[in-house]
């Protein structure tokens, strides 16, 4: 049994609000959302952060970035959205199996950078 906590999730053995799941990429709800749309979409395959990524992972990575956008796009998400990928202690990343953040809602969202 993985101790990664998104694997599990994957794998089926910790429950999670899906949104959208196939064979390479797995979509589900923030447990801890901080905007009124916050979802996270992963590839299966265990990549512990965006550090990690190589040649091999192009094409799951384009699959992860196309379905951000189809979500966004089918969760209220029309007039925009800001993802984030935490990498790293720096990066302030708490689970280490790289993840996007879809965060979206009404206007909620602060200026940043
Ligand atoms: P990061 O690693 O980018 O800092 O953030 C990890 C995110 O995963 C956090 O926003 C946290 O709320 C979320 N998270 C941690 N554990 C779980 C879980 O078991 N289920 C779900 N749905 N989200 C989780
Ligand atoms: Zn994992």
């Amino acid at each position: 049994m993985s101790d990664c906590i998104f694997c599990r999730i994957a794998a089926g053995e910790i429950p999670a609000k899906k949104l959208y799941e196939d064979e390479h990429v797995l979509a589900f709800h923030d447990i801890n959302p901080v905007a009124p749309v916050h979802f996270l979409v992963i590839p299966k395959l265990h990549v512990p952060s965006m550090a990690e990524l190589g040649p091999e992972h192009v094409e799951v990575m384009g699959q992860v970035m196309t379905t951000v956008a189809r979500l966004a796009r089918e969760n209220g998400c029309g007039e925009g959205f800001r993802t984030i990928i935490n990498t790293g202690r720096v990066g302030r990343q708490e689970v280490y199996h790289l993840h996007v953040h879809v965060l979206g809602g009404p206007d909620v969202l602060p200026a940043m950078l």
